[in-house]
């Protein structure tokens, strides 16, 4: 019998922690929403958008950080995709866009290691 309540209010206690962490994520659930809403005047949009290119030249130059915006990237394929020509540009910031850029991003995709870039 002893045991039997103790269970009892052990599963209790667990679904009120449960109880929190669910109210708790909720909370930032509803602040990000408030954070991060989308506007729908297209000159506040442009306004963010050219604020993210430049933040992402900043870090790029100052920090040889690459920016990436995830909320444009639709799945993970798209997302190694664009890591892995972000590197490429990195690893040769001596070739530009073209036919040997994308077979350098193909030879990324597939595991080859490059060696690291000499100035
Ligand atoms: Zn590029």
């Amino acid at each position: 019998m002893k045991i039997k309540s103790r269970s009892l209010s052990n599963s209790e206690g667990q679904d009120n922690s449960r109880m929190q962490i669910q109210q708790v994520e909720d909370k930032i659930e509803k602040f990000l929403e408030r954070k991060f809403r989308v506007s729908r005047s297209y000159s506040t949009k442009m306004t963010y958008r050219s604020h993210i290119v430049r933040f992402g030249e900043f870090t790029r130059i100052r920090y040889n950080l690459v920016f990436i915006n995830v909320r444009k990237i639709p799945d993970e394929k798209t997302l190694e995709n664009t890591i892995v020509h972000e590197l490429i540009h990195m690893r040769f910031p001596y070739i530009s866009h073209g036919k040997r850029f994308n077979k350098l991003v193909r030879r990324g995709l597939c595991g080859k290691i490059f060696t690291p870039y000499q100035k």
